[in-house]
């Protein structure tokens, strides 16, 4: 199939179900004419991701807890097997953090131990999938995470997670400039609120879809298609000159101050 990811191969890493931002991104580089490997987070999941996978032409599909790097390991040995010459990019889209913890204050009910898992899992991931798949990307090839808005603003109960986007986000800058000589980019996506499992885990999340539908410039929350396309362009060569950046997809809702006057009027 011709197109803009034509003979380009990646991994997607992420998906939980039809509404994953991973597969919003799957969809939007498998219809530009990607060859696609994913993983699952356990077996539940994995009899979700199978069929998805399977509806965009890809039978690899691979168990991964990131909390195991054994588990990361044999993802990329699963690739070297399918893919022995190499693969183009990574679509890291994953996060977690307990979610006891993503309500309330964020100086009351953060814990040690919760602080450090979400930072492997949320954080500290994205590097070491950038540490296996660097020595197997062919030149030209990108590296793309996740991020959120509460990375570098304080949003309600987001708390922990927040902190783990601000350290994603600065992963991103450091392992661009690490991996840029060879010519490899990495980028983050901002992507404004959206119904998915992992949304769905932060307290009062129906409140930041309104707040965002009633304040961004563009008064509505964002779909997974247009976080796909935002995707896509980091990940083809039309953004061959761009790494190290953050970019929003999220109806400009990041450039707002206060609200408008007849919204504090009423
Ligand atoms: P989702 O629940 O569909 O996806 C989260 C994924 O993380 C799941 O596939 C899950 O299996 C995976 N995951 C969690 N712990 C893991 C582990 N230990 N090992 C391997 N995989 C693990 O939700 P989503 O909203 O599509 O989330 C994808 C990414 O987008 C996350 O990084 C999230 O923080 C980010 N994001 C989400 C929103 C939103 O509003 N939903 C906004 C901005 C950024």
């Amino acid at each position: 199939m011709a197109g803009l990811m034509a003979g380009r191969r990646g991994l997607i890493m992420g998906v939980a179900n039809d509404h994953s931002i991973a597969w919003g991104i799957a969809k939007a580089v498998a219809a530009e004419g990607a060859e696609l490997a994913f993983t699952y987070q356990g077996e539940a999941l994995g009899r979700r991701v199978g069929p998805l996978a399977a509806s965009l032409g890809s039978n690899l599909v691979v168990s991964c807890d990131v909390e195991d790097p054994a588990s990361v390991d044999r993802v990329f040995s699963a690739l070297d097997e399918a893919w022995p010459d190499g693969f183009d990019f990574v679509v890291h889209a994953i996060g977690f953090s307990d979610k006891s913890q993503l309500k309330g204050r964020y100086v009351d009910v953060t814990t040690r131990e919760n602080f450090s898992r979400t930072m492997v899992i949320s954080c500290f991931s994205f590097t070491e999938i950038a540490q296996r798949a660097a020595g197997r990307m062919r030149p030209g090839g990108a590296l793309l995470t996740l991020t959120y808005g509460g990375a570098t603003r304080v949003m309600p109960n987001y708390n922990v997670m927040g902190l783990a986007k601000a350290a994603l986000e600065a992963s991103v800058r450091y392992l661009a400039a690490d991996l840029g000589p060879q010519g490899i980019r990495v980028n983050g996506l901002s992507a404004g609120p959206v119904r998915t499992l992992a949304g769905a885990g932060i307290a009062d999340a129906r409140l930041m879809y309104n707040h965002q539908r009633a304040h961004a410039p563009l008064r509505r929350t964002v779909t997974t298609e247009e976080i796909g396309g935002s995707a896509l362009y980091l990940l083809s060569g039309l953004s061959g000159g761009v790494t190290g950046e953050i970019h929003f997809v999220d109806s400009g809702y990041n450039i707002i101050s206060m609200p408008r006057p007849e919204v504090l009027k009423a």
